[in-house]
């Protein structure tokens, strides 16, 4: 069988092995493909392996000796299912591999936010320490967690991992969800509506997937809802928030600060409102790229293609 990876780089930038893949057949792997070149390097391959780049209905038709198709992520709006289940080609996905990598980078965001722990060593190797007249200074207000609430919208996987960090931190969770299982409520863990995880929290952390009643659920109206001074944290999809928006609440201080992991097109466009606004912090869509979480990824690819070898298909989403 011939195997083609499109866009294995930022699975496997060096520090994985592909032997998995290597195992199964002759196996050609891509760090990046550009559109124009998918069909070509697609060739009379029967399984063919996608992160980001697109698998459309005419690529297919263009690709007749595609069998199978992985994709090397949980969300697989990349590949046409539909016309792919039209040509019986199965597509499997990834569902879980990273919910204690995403929930920790909610807490590396949050605790930066609290301590600003890379400003503050900056501003020490710079020499303000040295020049101090005190024994110690801070350069922004530090912040204890305990006993505030952190508010969770979408509490399923990753929600809940943040929810038990969270609780280790002290902190008070208030959780939403539209299908809220009572069963998770204990003395430090309610759930809400969410006009109560807007009003109520100190700390608002986004876990819900993007869909269209979702899109956009954090804006000027939710905003205006929300406690004086909220931290926000999205590490789940960058249009679950309006950004200029946020960008006017972070300027007036009605919103602290943010944490933000995801942004509305990626990579950031150079003109993106959050882009210097005040108090925001945001790092390159990285909550699931821990060595750990990636590695987990690339056995799973590797046992969902072994499953449709041996007939045991798993993780089909078509
Ligand atoms: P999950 O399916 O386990 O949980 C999602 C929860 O959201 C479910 O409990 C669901 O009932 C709830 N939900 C659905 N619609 C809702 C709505 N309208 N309002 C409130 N809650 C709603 O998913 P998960 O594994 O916890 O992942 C959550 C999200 O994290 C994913 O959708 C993905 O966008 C994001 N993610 C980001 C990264 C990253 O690297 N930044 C990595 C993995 C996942």
């Amino acid at each position: 069988m011939k195997i083609v990876v499109l866009d294995g780089y930022t699975l496997n930038p060096g520090d994985l092995s592909w032997g998995g893949f290597e195992a199964l057949g002759e196996f050609t792997c891509y760090e990046r493909t550009e559109a124009q070149d998918i069909v070509s390097r697609i060739g009379d391959a029967q399984a063919v392996i996608t992160n980001k780049t697109p698998l459309s209905r005419e690529t297919l038709e263009a690709c007749p000796s595609v069998q199978y198709i992985g994709v090397l992520a949980t969300g697989y709006n990349v590949v046409d299912t539909i016309a792919a289940a039209e040509r019986k080609i199965p597509v499997c996905n990834i569902p879980t591999y990273g919910t204690n990598s995403v929930a920790q980078m909610v807490c590396a965001h949050l605790l930066n936010i609290c301590h600003r722990v890379q400003d503050h060593s900056n501003s020490v190797l710079k020499g303000d320490w040295s020049e101090c007249a005190d024994f110690c200074y801070w350069n922004s207000p530090l912040i204890e967690l305990a006993e505030k609430t952190m508010g969770i919208i979408g509490f399923g996987r990753i929600g809940q991992a943040t929810a038990r960090m969270a609780q280790g931190l002290g902190m008070k969770v208030l959780a939403f969800d539209e299908y809220p299982n009572k069963d998770l409520e204990g003395e430090h863990l309610r759930y809400g509506t969410l006009e109560e995880v807007l009003a109520e929290s100190d700390v608002i952390s986004l876990h819900c997937p993007l869909f269209p009643s979702t899109e956009g659920i954090i804006n000027k109206d939710s905003i205006t809802k929300m406690k004086d001074g909220v931290i926000i944290i999205n590490t789940s999809r960058g249009p679950l928030i309006v950004e200029q928006d946020l960008a006017e609440a972070l300027e007036t201080g009605k919103v602290y600060a943010a944490g933000l992991d995801v942004v509305s097109t990626e990579p950031i466009q150079k003109d993106n409102p959050l882009l210097g606004a005040k108090n925001c912090f945001i790092t390159p869509h990285i909550a699931w790229a821990p060595r750990e979480a990636r590695s987990r990824l690339m056995n799973i690819a590797v046992e969902n293609l072994k499953g449709f070898l041996s007939g045991n298909i798993e993780n089909r989403v078509n």
